[in-house]
């Protein structure tokens, strides 16, 4: 129980990688606010579900993180309800798959108010009190794409570029106060976001989904599997110990190589 007495914002853990994330530090001993788009009562039974599965504090508050407003708003409803914040992991996000030339102004807009915006806004928020505390954990989800990039995901390539340079300017900003800031890199981890661009893949390439899986994908992935979500939230709860209280403003890759290419 190496994060008893912590508090933990998980945002977007309704579903993939950021569920997996949330019931970890829970099993590691953190209370822990979920957060997604669906309303409290349509989250009220994997809330209640993960509290007994783990015996930890759970809550939930809906957020459209495609709001400043909002995202401001899910952290202070957090200290709010836990009496402060210790762990902020900014994991939301969505993907769309398309040509630049073809791609729709108003999912750009999104894209980037989910996937970079955001992490400005919650971070902002959270750190006054991790400052006043002396100790705080803020661990970004970027991808491999903040690092490499692939051809129809450009927006979602430069989100995640973005998110990584944010993360390190925000470590070194705290770096003496007792505050880790570091971006985690997942290759492809099979969720829900996933299996959305096998099919969106299927159109682009116009090639049948299995393969997609074999020749798109995974053919960047040199270990030829899906990360496991659950391996993303071990690295993740390993971040939030005391053990890695040096580890900061680094970019963490959990790819099976993708980019050791
Ligand atoms: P997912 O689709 O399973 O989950 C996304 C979560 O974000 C859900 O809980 C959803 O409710 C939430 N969300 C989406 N839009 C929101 C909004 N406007 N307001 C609040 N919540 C919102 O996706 P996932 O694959 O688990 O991805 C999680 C993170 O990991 C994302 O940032 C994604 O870019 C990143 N990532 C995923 C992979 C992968 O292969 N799955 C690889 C690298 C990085």
């Amino acid at each position: 129980m190496q994060l008893a007495g912590k508090t933990a914002l998980v945002t977007g853990s309704t579903s993939g990688i950021g569920l997996a994330v949330a019931r970890a530090l829970a099993l590691a001993g953190a209370k822990v606010m979920l957060n997604g788009s669906r309303s409290a009562a349509e989250a009220e039974p994997l809330r209640a579900q993960l509290a007994a599965e783990t015996g930890a504090g759970i809550g939930y508050t809906p957020a459209n993180l495609a709001l400043g407003s909002s995202a401001r708003q899910l952290v202070e409803a957090t200290i709010a309800a836990f009496g402060g914040l210790d762990i902020l992991v900014n994991n939301a996000g969505i993907q769309h798959v398309a040509a630049l030339d073809a791609f729709p102004d108003e999912t750009w807009d999104q894209l980037i108010a989910i996937n970079l915006s955001s992490v400005f806004h919650t971070t902002k928020a959270a750190l006054p009190g991790m400052k006043a505390n002396g100790w705080g954990r803020i661990i970004n989800i970027a991808s491999a794409h903040g690092v490499v990039a692939s051809p129809f995901k450009a927006p979602y390539t430069a989100s995640k570029h973005a998110v990584v340079g944010l993360t390190k300017s925000v470590a070194l900003e705290v770096a003496e106060q007792g505050i880790t800031c570091n971006a985690v890199c997942p290759g492809y981890v099979r969720t829900p976001l996933v299996e959305k661009q096998v099919v969106d893949q299927a159109r682009v390439h116009n090639l049948p989904e299995d393969r997609v899986i074999r020749e798109v994908i995974l053919a960047a992935q040199p270990s030829k599997r899906f990360v496991e979500a659950d391996e993303v939230a071990a690295f993740v709860t390993f971040l939030c110990s005391e053990a890695a209280r040096s580890v900061t403003g680094s970019v963490q890759l959990i790819d099976g190589g993708w980019t050791a290419r």
